[in-house]
């Protein structure tokens, strides 16, 4: 899913009309104001942006409007690039695909710290011997006119 544009009036919000025939929409999920930064800076610059508390010392990625541990309000202005590069915290190599058939090509899941959070994502251009804990890697991002405002705009993150 992409971003999703704003709405003026509530009542644009209670149904989709897909042109034949409306149906209620009882539910929707947004990322909110931080996440929506989030995923507009990966989409139109190709940045990473998360938030700063500088009380607590952290920073939260995706970026954030509270700090988890002091809840203070993190204002725009508490909202950093922080890079697209991390480090594997964890990883798997999944064998398998969710219906329990062998995969040809075993697909790289890892953890990757950036800043003092983790993104779970893909692993790319590299095999499962090369991987190992604190193994620096950067994010490998769809074209720009390809990014779509979602987790999907990164590909995976292959190794530096
Ligand atoms: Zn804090």
């Amino acid at each position: 899913m992409g971003i999703l544009e704003r709405i003026t009036r509530n009542i644009d919000n209670r149904c989709w009309d897909p042109g034949v025939k409306a149906f209620p929409v009882k539910n929707r999920y947004t990322a909110g104001v931080a996440g929506q930064k989030f995923f507009e800076e990966i989409k139109e610059n190709g940045k990473f942006y998360g938030s700063r508390c500088e009380d607590c010392e952290i920073t939260y990625l995706p970026a954030r409007i509270y700090c988890e541990r002091c809840f203070a309000r993190l204002e725009e202005d508490n909202w950093i690039d922080v890079g697209t590069e991390g480090t594997v915290y964890s990883y798997t190599v999944m064998h398998q695909t969710k219906s329990g058939d062998h995969k040809e090509v075993p697909s790289l899941i890892a953890a990757v710290k950036i800043a003092d959070s983790l993104l779970i994502h893909r692993l790319g251009e590299c095999q499962p011997d090369d991987i190992q804990i604190g193994l620096p890697v950067k994010a490998k991002l769809k074209p720009k006119d390809k990014r779509q405002g979602g987790i999907e705009d990164i590909e995976y993150f292959k190794p530096l």
